[in-house]
């Protein structure tokens, strides 16, 4: 289905009213019936229809019919933040005594889930290097259920070879899901190497204006039934509907917006591959990328967030560096229309005291919607400072 189409009209259902070109935000709770019939009828279809807001709501159901038809799934479930929806998706796999192969260094949110929330119920994960995909074989136990898949993730980028993993998980009867916030589903389609579940940060790159947190799980809609009357209703992590709103809105400048912030991103990599206070890159589509082959062959394009990490002696340099930007703010998150820096060396005050996995003078950059010459000059005189 052709993108600009599935954006800009799919789900739209115009007709029903008055020719709204933006569907009505249904600002409600409940929806009544006028039958006891009709009572029967609702209740028994929550999953489709609506009957209350944590479960259906016609303007979330636009959003769900886009997104699902954008990663090529035949159903989606909108969360009220993307660990909502990434933690609904992996309890929907896994229940006591069972087992996940998980990539290592995934969203932090994802991290806690497998390791610390879902060990309390008797779940246990390894950890694996996802750069090779035979760890996910080698890590499985008789009760592996689960493969999770964070390509690229967020803080260095290390891919996994989708298509090999989801081999693998057939192969031995497990569930694939994959975070593909950082690609969003204009870069990267998962489901097309057989994942079966793709989850988003809908704060990110689908929302694109830092102004609403929200989430996102695709998949079969036996699937998507499954969550609904389990982990959707009972968690009850839904979007309201002013929120689904603004996520469309989000959604109708999408492909504009991330194709910018990724051509910004790439000029601004060029210029700090060569630069000499700057040790390493790490982009998925730099020149010295270790898995450069891979990320040609399974994304379209790199994103808006990059790392750098500083050719600096201590911790009062990665400050100086940081504290000069005057275009780039300094905040999490990432993907709205503001350039961004997160540096690693907040979660500690000097080297001694470091115990973060990621390197002290590591600071992520994240490429927002400014000029690429405006974005270049600010870290061009905040380098000359270190
Ligand atoms: C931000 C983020 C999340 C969590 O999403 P929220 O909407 O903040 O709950 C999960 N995965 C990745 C890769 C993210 O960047």
């Amino acid at each position: 289905m052709d993108i600009s189409f599935i954006i800009n009209h799919l789900g739209e259902d115009r007709d029903k009213h008055d020719g709204s070109v933006n569907p009505p935000i249904y600002q409600t709770s409940n929806f009544a019936v006028k039958s006891v019939d009709e009572f029967r009828n609702r209740i028994q279809h929550e999953f489709e229809s609506p009957f209350y807001t944590r479960g259906h709501n016609p303007t979330v159901a636009v959003l769900r019919k886009k997104i699902a038809a954008l990663e090529g799934t035949e159903d989606a479930l909108i969360f009220s933040s993307g660990s909502g929806a990434i933690a609904a998706a992996v309890m929907n796999v896994v229940k006591e005594g069972d087992h996940v192969v998980c990539v290592e260094k995934p969203y932090g949110w994802t991290n806690f889930l497998l390791n610390t929330l879902l060990v309390q119920y008797g779940v246990t994960t390894t950890m694996v290097d996802g750069r090779d995909a035979e760890n996910y074989r080698k890590a499985i136990q008789p009760n592996t259920k689960l493969f999770f898949m964070e390509s690229p993730n967020t803080m260095t980028f290390e891919l996994q070879d989708i298509a090999a993993v989801c081999k693998i998980a057939k192969e031995n009867n497990i569930v694939t899901i994959l975070d593909n916030s950082y690609c969003s589903p204009l870069f990267q389609q998962p489901a097309a190497y057989g994942v079966d579940m793709i989850c988003h940060s809908a704060t990110k790159y689908i929302s694109g204006h830092s102004d609403v947190v929200g989430g996102i799980v695709c998949g079969s809609t036996e699937r998507m039934k499954s969550i609904f009357k389990s982990e959707f209703m009972c968690l009850g992590a839904n979007i309201s509907p002013h929120d689904a709103a603004m996520l469309l809105k989000g959604l109708r400048t999408m492909p504009i917006r991330v194709e910018q912030s990724a051509r910004t991103a790439a000029k601004v990599a060029f210029y700090l591959e060569y630069h000499n206070k700057v040790k390493k890159l790490h982009w998925p589509f730099s020149n010295a990328f270790p898995q450069k082959e891979l990320a040609k062959r399974q994304m379209k394009s790199g994103g808006g967030l990059m790392s750098i990490e500083l050719d600096v002696e201590d911790y009062n340099q990665v400050d100086t560096f940081c504290n000069s930007l005057r275009y780039f703010l300094m905040a999490t998150s990432w993907g709205g229309f503001e350039s961004l820096i997160f540096p690693i060396a907040a979660f500690s005050k000097d080297k001694a005291s470091h115990t973060h996995h990621l390197p002290w003078n590591l600071v992520r950059l994240y490429i927002g919607l400014e000029e690429p010459e405006l974005l270049i000059r600010d870290l061009d005189q905040a380098l000359e400072k270190i």
